[in-house]
């Protein structure tokens, strides 16, 4: 594990995406609602929206008073668009109920509208500073392509990985390490034609070795 890590820092020094949402002192409300416009889309189609987003949308407060229309029309260049614009505005509302603070524990932050494991895991990492992953299907191909398969189909509920997952962000930079993970996966380690060839994490890949 200290190889792959390893391997991916030194990686993501050279090489890493930077974005808006990676810049230092964003608030919890513009990482959370990032968090939402990620989910099943590209970080490079985000980058181009992200400032307009937040410039129309500062606050819980905006985005709890906007329409179901407007923000589905807002969101269309991000595909999705009606099911994201109900995931905000009922999350904004909520926000806006509890005075914008963001709850601490996981419990309560999956109680919160569109909030499941993947959020509270972003919210714990990067709002609390928590060593917790963003496990999804590109952290799970790279693991699983280096460690070997998982047993069951639905990542939140395989323990395998999940432990990997753990024990891959238990280090001193949490952050940093997700980051890598998520820009290695995109950019080496891709769902076709990985590039195992320039790969220094190949000597100890399982799929590297296999193929
Ligand atoms: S060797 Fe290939 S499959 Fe293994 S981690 Fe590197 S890019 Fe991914």
């Amino acid at each position: 594990m200290d190889h792959l890590r390893q391997v991916l820092l030194r990686w993501y020094e050279a090489n890493g995406r930077s974005f808006p949402w990676r810049d230092e002192g964003r608030s919890p409300y513009e990482l959370i609602v990032t968090e939402v416009l990620l989910q099943r889309t590209r970080a490079g189609v985000v980058g181009e929206f992200w400032g307009g987003f937040f410039q129309a949308y500062p606050d819980w407060c905006k985005l709890a008073a906007a329409t179901q229309e407007e923000l589905s029309f807002f969101l269309r260049p991000l595909g999705l668009w009606r099911r994201r614009a109900d995931t905000l505005r009922h999350l904004a509302q909520v926000m806006v109920c509890r005075r914008g603070c963001w709850p601490k524990q996981r419990d309560d932050l999956e109680d919160l509208p569109g909030v499941g494991q993947y959020i509270a895991n972003a919210a714990l990492l990067l709002c609390h500073d928590e060593r917790h992953p963003l496990l999804d299907t590109n952290m799970a191909r790279l693991l699983e392509r280096y460690f070997g398969s998982r047993k069951l189909a639905d990542i939140r509920d395989d323990p395998y990985l999940q432990e990997l997952a753990y024990r891959l962000v238990r280090c001193g930079e949490p952050k940093a390490v997700n980051w890598a993970v998520l820009d290695y996966a995109a950019m080496v380690c891709r769902p076709r034609n990985p590039e195992c060839q320039d790969c220094q994490a190949r000597g100890r890949c399982e799929y590297a070795m296999n193929t």
